[in-house]
């Protein structure tokens, strides 16, 4: 038995940067899938209101009667509203997807509160806010106007009689909660209810109006300035919906 070589010991660095390069490519792929549904949903999105404008506007064209030619004209405008509401949702994300960011700033919770809780009063459903401190928080104030209304108008459309807002310190975070005594959300669905183009089974076939994007940008406009979004269990029994944001100090 003579010297020997050292062996290096090559092979646990080869097989960790083997790994490590499957994972980029794993997570590529990924990335890659997301975008075409991405894109593949926004399209099929789009093409039902523009089938029904369409097909509308050519019934009209083909039966000139001045009665059903204003019906037609109403459902077109509606139509149009749906449409214009998906796409400024498309363009915002599509920002949001460019790392198109607004500067963060210190942000004061309860007056926005305040004033998206004021746009949906006068309704059948109460709307009640509780927001006795003050808190500041990191963000922005066109996104968090953005998000609380978001929030308040998807629980004032699922609740019964009452939506409450919430906005308290909570630990390092400023919190908002939003809880309503509607239907809620089924565990099975509450981490779905924040992806692109999700709606549940009955809003998709009611076709509330809705276009499954607005908890998609809620989610990721708030994970972007390090705070979160979760739906629960409000004690109504209906969904509360929780966001938090890095409080600022000053
Ligand atoms: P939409 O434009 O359809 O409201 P969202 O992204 O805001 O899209 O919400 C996604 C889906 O989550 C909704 O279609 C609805 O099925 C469900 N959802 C949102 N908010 C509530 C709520 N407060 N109570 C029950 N279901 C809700």
């Amino acid at each position: 038995s003579g010297a020997r070589l050292p062996v290096p010991d090559t092979r646990d660095e080869l097989s960790a940067l083997a790994d490590a390069f499957n994972d980029l490519l794993a997570r590529r792929d990924e990335a890659v899938g997301r975008l075409r549904r991405f894109t593949g949903d926004a399209a099929h999105e789009l093409r039902s209101p523009v089938t029904s404008i369409r097909a509308q506007a050519e019934v009209a064209v083909l039966h000139p009667d001045p009665q059903h030619s204003m019906e037609v004209l109403e459902e077109v405008v509606q139509e149009t509203e749906r449409l214009t509401t998906l796409v400024e949702d498309l363009l915002a994300l599509a920002r949001s997807d460019a790392g198109d960011v607004r500067e963060t700033r210190v942000v004061s919770l309860p007056p926005i509160a305040r004033q998206v809780a004021a746009r949906h009063r006068g309704g059948d459903v109460k709307v009640v806010l509780y927001a006795p401190v003050e808190v500041r928080v990191l963000a922005d104030p066109v996104e968090v106007d953005r998000v609380m209304e978001n929030l308040v108008a998807n629980a004032v459309r699922h609740a019964r009689l009452l939506v409450r807002v919430t906005v308290l310190p909570f630990g390092r975070f400023g919190r908002l909660l939003v809880d309503d005594d509607g239907p809620g959300i089924d565990a099975e669905h509450r981490d779905q209810v924040f992806d692109r183009f999700f709606r549940l089974e009955g809003d998709r076939a009611r076709d509330s109006g809705g276009t499954g994007l607005g908890l998609a940008l809620v989610s990721e406009v708030v994970s972007r300035r390090g705070g979160s979004a979760s739906v629960h269990v409000a004690p109504e029994g209906g969904a509360r919906f929780q966001v938090t944001w890095p409080t600022a100090y000053s």
